[in-house]
């Protein structure tokens, strides 16, 4: 929904609204906020599309035309995808905020999005925050459009049931990041960047894929609740949407392969999500719809391919789809442009691929890698580095002693647990590891293929 959904009348001190039923009351919040900026995105007449944005300072609502024109291709890209709308206009909610905390929330006609202040203003330090639109947006059609049976309910007094949920965010979470770059939003380097982290994440980040699948992990929203849990390497939380996308990459680059470059995951969309053009009434699937669908597509064992991948625990890394593209994961003692602007958007500092944790910008650790070399030497959430080698914590020299120890100088940290302190040696030699991803030669480029915006 969105911004004043129904006309209110104003002219009182009160605004009204008009009657509705209680669905599309509670599918469609409000965002207030003392400055608002309204930029209509449809270019095509179809039904409006609005980008509604609140900030804590004017300032911030200062769009640039390029960066608008660029939201209006999310919205051309989209319809050039689906081929077909689900409603009848579309309202994002956008706060730029600090006030609020981040948010990402789809509705049937609208989404509630709440994301960095500089947005706009500090566009080229913000691309990790440009994937929030295009992931809510997609949810249109795939999540409130086309619903797992078992996400859907009769009404709100019955629970849902998580079901098919590395389709329901999984492919929405390829989407995203394919209509982001198709859009324009971040550039093709930025996502093969993002791509790189994701690959690296189930490969070596989660060993807890020894153990729980994919599909497993979506009943996480109803056993977590959504609260930090402690050890999210072993526990593994959500991992439906991200190595879900990499499960639909996969897909993906197997239909163009199959198909001589003829037909794609997009052939599959249009055809599964596209349907009923203008209608907003949801239409369930099963497990069996969506292999029926991909067989439509290009005849193949769609069954046992997703069963394999997501229903089992399958402990083999989900970089097929990487490979088939044409790309390599591959770690470098620097990282990406991406990486970095990921690490300050979060105020965090990212080892987890050298000595396996991650620190926030107090030098407390928030993360252990699982039987990585800092959960080997004993590190566990919430220690603080008082001191690298002798002296006193920097994230620089932290960085600078992981990679004096290659030459064999172990590190040693001084550690504070609440009023406890101690020395820890963390045996590491492997330098700093930053993941990317870097183009095998002479292999078909499917990924450009994918990422390259429809005409
Ligand atoms: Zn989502």
């Amino acid at each position: 929904m969105g911004w004043r959904w129904t006309r209110p009348a104003r002219g009182d001190g009160w605004v009204r609204f008009k009657r509705t039923d209680f669905e599309t009351l509670m599918d469609s919040p409000m965002f207030a906020g003392r400055h608002f900026k309204r930029y209509d995105l449809d270019t095509s007449g179809k039904s409006p599309v609005r980008l509604n944005v609140v900030a804590d300072r004017p300032e911030l609502l200062a769009a640039t035309d390029e960066q608008i024109e660029k939201h209006r291709e999310l919205v051309r890209q989209a319809d050039r995808l689906y081929g077909a709308r689900h409603f009848d206009r579309y309202e994002f909610l956008l706060a730029l905020t600090e006030r609020m905390g981040g948010i990402g929330l789809e509705h049937h006609r609208s989404s509630e999005n709440g994301t960095v202040p500089g947005y706009f203003t500090e566009w080229s330090k913000n691309a990790p925050a440009r994937n929030l639109l295009p992931h809510e947006y997609n949810h249109s059609w795939d999540g409130k459009f086309r619903r797992p049976a078992e996400l859907w309910t009769p009404n709100y007094n019955v629970p849902m049931r998580g079901n098919l949920l590395w389709v329901y965010e999984g492919q929405d979470q390829y989407w995203g990041y394919v209509l982001g770059v198709r859009s324009g939003l971040v550039t093709k380097q930025q996502t093969l960047d993002a791509l790189a982290m994701t690959a690296a994440t189930y490969s070596t980040g989660r060993p807890g894929r020894e153990w729980r699948s994919v599909e497993d992990t979506g009943h996480d929203p109803t056993i977590a609740g959504r609260r930090p849990i402690p050890w999210t390497t072993w526990q593994r939380s959500e991992d439906y949407y991200s190595e879900g996308q990499l499960v639909w990459l996969d897909a993906d680059t197997l239909i163009r392969e199959k198909t001589g470059g003829r037909k794609s995951l997009d052939d599959f969309a249009r055809a599964f999500f596209g349907i009923n053009d203008g209608s907003w009434t949801p239409v369930t699937y099963t497990f069996e719809d969506v292999v029926a669908g991909l067989n439509k597509v290009v005849p193949h064992d769609w069954s046992g391919f997703l069963t394999k991948r997501l229903r089992e625990v399958a402990p083999e890394p989900p970089l097929d789809g990487i490979t088939r593209g044409g790309y390599r994961l591959i770690y470098t003692e620097t990282p990406t442009e991406f990486w970095k602007d990921n690490e300050a958007s979060r105020k965090m500092v990212d080892l987890t691929y050298s000595v396996g944790m991650t620190l926030n910008r107090e030098a407390t650790i928030t993360g252990v890698l699982w039987n990585g070399p800092a959960f080997k030497a004993g590190l566990t959430n919430s220690d603080k580095i008082i001191a690298v080698n002798g002296i006193a914590y920097d994230t620089e020299r932290f960085k600078e002693a992981i990679t004096a120890a290659k030459a064999g100088q172990p590190i040693s940290l001084i550690v504070k647990d609440g009023d406890h302190y101690r020395t820890v040696a963390i045996d590491y030699r492997g330098g700093l590891r930053y993941p990317r991803l870097e183009r095998i030669e002479g292999a078909p480029d499917r990924l450009s293929a994918i990422y390259a915006p429809s005409k």
